[in-house]
């Protein structure tokens, strides 16, 4: 089979896009850091490309589609997440596309799992206090004091890949863990977290009894000390529970005024503006952010007020940025290798062209 096919990535992705120049692919990379204009992407689509390598800042759409017409066979893109493709339009025009899901898991859930430690215990406002030599004494409670994790409660909205890799992490710090999520439950990884619990309980591993259950939304927001979003962005009309503003005022109110919310899943998921009304006004005690309804975070964004600095953690959509998920070529161990390897799998017509039985295809309904 002939391997010249063309390809355009509209961003470097790293050293496994040699992986398909030595396989004799007519490779084009977008050569800026930042994402190219979409008319950009439709001229190189309509040019007859093959493939098309994407990231989450490319909007794929029926005008994409319609430019590639009998000639784009494969949109690969670079991430777990995909609410930038509109799968239903990929499915009219019959192309197939692929994500990298399952080896960002743990990188993604370590760091939601950093950020509450960020939060609770009030680094970045401790870090601030001794650079800015306002660290005048050591005393037992001044100048101000930061919420344990161990032995507390961690609610975790949506027990996917990354949801049960953070619930894992929480296990491992003594925390209770509430789980929902109203489309996929996993009873049995929940009955061996809760018989790990007894274990290191009965062994003396850790000293208090933890426990680990589905429950309702209501009762997870309610009891929970700390809450974990790991849902994908689906807006109306793409679920019977869409996430869009899953944390708007109304449920931001049922949380505990001394809970922490921790976002690592997709910014429209919250309410910015609600969410930084509930800070200033106090019904939780803080948040922290990978992501955001707009990325990069606008500068008037109300999330920046000084007057909730420091309650509020802001992080540059930056938890799955760690070298071996990011650039391996493994697919088994990086984005990058694994986003490549979906390329290759459609244009190669690897598992006998099967579409369907392609590991990093996401649409397969559509074949
Ligand atoms: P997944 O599909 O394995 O898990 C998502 C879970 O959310 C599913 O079990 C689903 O049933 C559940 N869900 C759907 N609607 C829900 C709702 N209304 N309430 C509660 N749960 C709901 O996906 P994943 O691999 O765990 O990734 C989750 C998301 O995390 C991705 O879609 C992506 O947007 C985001 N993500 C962000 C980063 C980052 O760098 N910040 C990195 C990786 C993934």
């Amino acid at each position: 089979m002939t391997k010249n096919f063309r390809v355009f990535a509209t961003c470097d992705i790293g050293p496994p896009l040699d992986v398909i120049r030595k396989r004799g692919y007519q490779l084009e990379v977008y050569s800026e850091p930042t994402a190219p204009p979409k008319s950009l992407i439709l001229e190189k689509v309509r040019s007859g490309i093959d493939g098309l390598i994407t990231t989450l800042r490319d909007q794929i759409d029926a005008e994409v589609f319609e430019a590639g017409k009998k000639t784009l066979k494969v949109v690969a893109q670079i991430a777990v997440g995909f609410d930038n493709i509109n799968r239903a339009d990929a499915n009219r025009y019959k192309v197939p596309f692929t994500n990298t899901a399952d080896v960002l898991t743990e990188a993604t859930a370590e760091f939601a799992f950093f950020m509450i430690g960020s939060l609770a215990r009030r680094l970045w406002t401790a870090e601030h206090l001794t650079r800015e030599n306002k660290w005048g004494f050591w005393h037992p409670y001044l100048p101000f004091l930061g919420d344990e994790v161990t032995g507390k409660s961690i609610a975790i909205i949506g027990t996917g890949r990354i949801g049960l890799a953070m619930i894992k992490k929480c296990a491992g710090f003594d925390m209770n863990i509430l789980c929902y999520d109203p489309a996929y439950q996993n009873h049995e990884y929940v009955k061996a977290i809760q018989e790990n619990m007894d274990l290191r309980h009965s062994r003396g591993i850790q000293n208090e009894k933890t426990s680990i259950k589905y429950v309702s939304f209501e009762e997870a927001l309610a009891q929970a000390d700390f809450v974990s979003v790991h849902v994908p962005l689906l807006r109306k009309g793409e679920s019977d529970t869409p996430t869009y503003h899953l944390f708007d005022q109304r449920t931001l109110r049922m949380m505990k005024p001394s809970a922490f919310l921790v976002n690592t899943s997709r910014g429209p998921v919250v309410d910015e503006q609600a969410l930084a009304r509930a800070l200033k006004e106090n019904w939780i005690a803080g948040a922290a952010l990978d992501v955001y309804e707009k990325e990069p975070l606008p500068p008037d964004s109300p999330l920046r007020d000084p007057a909730i600095e420091d309650r509020c953690r802001l992080f540059p959509h930056f938890a799955s940025q760690a070298k071996i998920t990011r650039l391996s070529s493994d697919p088994n161990k990086g984005m990058a290798g694994r986003c490549v390897q979906g390329l290759i799998d459609v244009l190669e017509k690897n598992y006998g062209g099967d579409i369907k039985k392609m590991p990093y295809v996401v649409n397969k309904e559509a074949f």
